[in-house]
């Protein structure tokens, strides 16, 4: 095809290119020219007068992703310039190709296409995507221990004042019960002072367990304090609440924790009133619990 010498150079500059072109006859899909980088990248050199689909693409029949009825109209170049990423899943490689149509030297309709292997590219973009996906998770991990207490595994306060702010809402909203107890060890500075400050973090521990095992699925255990915690309790009453809360202090004074020490704990709880907050009911319950403590503590108050 390209006998004259005008052709010979500009094969001659088309080969030198470190991408690949190749020209496609939009009629009968045969390929009018490849350059040498094309060739390679294929790893054919015959590809003249064939198919692209097939000898490019590995295809039957045209391509879905095919662009020549968007660069010709009437039968005649329309000038758009296309530019698009493909996956080349005959020789697994991604390109960025641009595409154009124009007149052949001999009359026909062909388009253009000039492709940029981009593997490296596709690789660093699904690397950084990969890193992204990772660093949201490893946040949400850290979300979540910004959240919880490291010696009892509890929820902290942070995690407190979200599950409360939606319990509250809930249950004004829908005109449920809703129940808090504050829960303080009585004398716990003399348990550190006896027997060491690892024991009283143990102690501790067995006690946030104990919290845990004793409340329904509904009901969620926080860390308040050093050695104060917080029960919120959705859907319970007055009544109901000082019945846990009775229970609750009746189990940690007949358990027997690390180093056969006994504890007893005193509480205040407190029942949602109307146009209660959050601040209202921690402090009713706060002051409850003090009154218990005045009363001789290992006792509970409502409030
Ligand atoms: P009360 O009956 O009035 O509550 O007396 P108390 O001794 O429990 O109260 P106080 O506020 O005087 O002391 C609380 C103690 O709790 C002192 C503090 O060292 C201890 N504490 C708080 N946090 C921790 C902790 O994480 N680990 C240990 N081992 N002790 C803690
Ligand atoms: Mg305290
Ligand atoms: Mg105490």
């Amino acid at each position: 095809m390209y006998t004259n010498s005008k052709n010979a150079i500009f094969e001659g500059l088309f080969d030198i290119l470190p991408f690949s072109v190749y020209i496609v006859d939009v009629a009968t899909y045969r390929i009018v020219y490849a350059n040498k980088q094309m060739q390679k990248a294929v790893g054919k050199q015959d590809l003249i007068d064939c198919k692209c689909y097939k000898q490019i693409f590995n295809h039957s029949s045209p391509c879905p992703h095919c662009k020549k009825d968007q660069l010709v109209e009437n039968n005649e170049p329309n000038g758009q310039t296309i530019v698009f990423e493909l996956f080349n899943e005959a020789n697994d490689c991604w390109y960025q190709i641009m595409e154009k149509s124009l007149v052949w030297i001999d009359g026909r309709i062909v388009k253009y296409s000039i492709a940029f292997e981009i593997n490296e590219l596709k690789s660093a973009q699904n690397n950084l995507a990969e890193a992204h996906a990772q660093l949201s998770i490893k946040n949400r991990e850290l979300q979540e221990l910004s959240k919880t207490d490291s010696l009892s595994g509890l929820y902290n306060r942070l995690k407190l004042s979200e599950v409360m702010d939606y319990e509250l809402k809930r249950a004004k909203r829908y005109q449920r019960p809703l129940s808090i107890i504050i829960l303080d060890i009585d004398d716990f500075k003399q348990v550190n002072d006896n027997l060491g400050h690892l024991i009283g973090d143990k102690v501790l521990q067995e006690l946030a367990q104990i919290l845990k095992n004793n409340i329904r699925e509904t009901d969620s255990v926080f860390r308040w304090g050093g050695e104060e915690f917080l029960l919120l309790c959705p859907e319970t009453d007055a009544s109901e609440v000082n019945i846990l809360a009775e229970s609750i202090r009746e189990v940690i004074a007949g358990q027997e924790f690390e180093n056969k020490t006994s504890i007893t704990v005193s509480l205040g709880t407190t029942s949602i009133q109307d146009n209660d907050t959050y601040e209202l009911m921690f402090s009713r319950a706060d002051r409850a619990m003090f009154n218990s403590k005045a009363r001789g503590k290992n006792t509970s108050t409502h409030f």
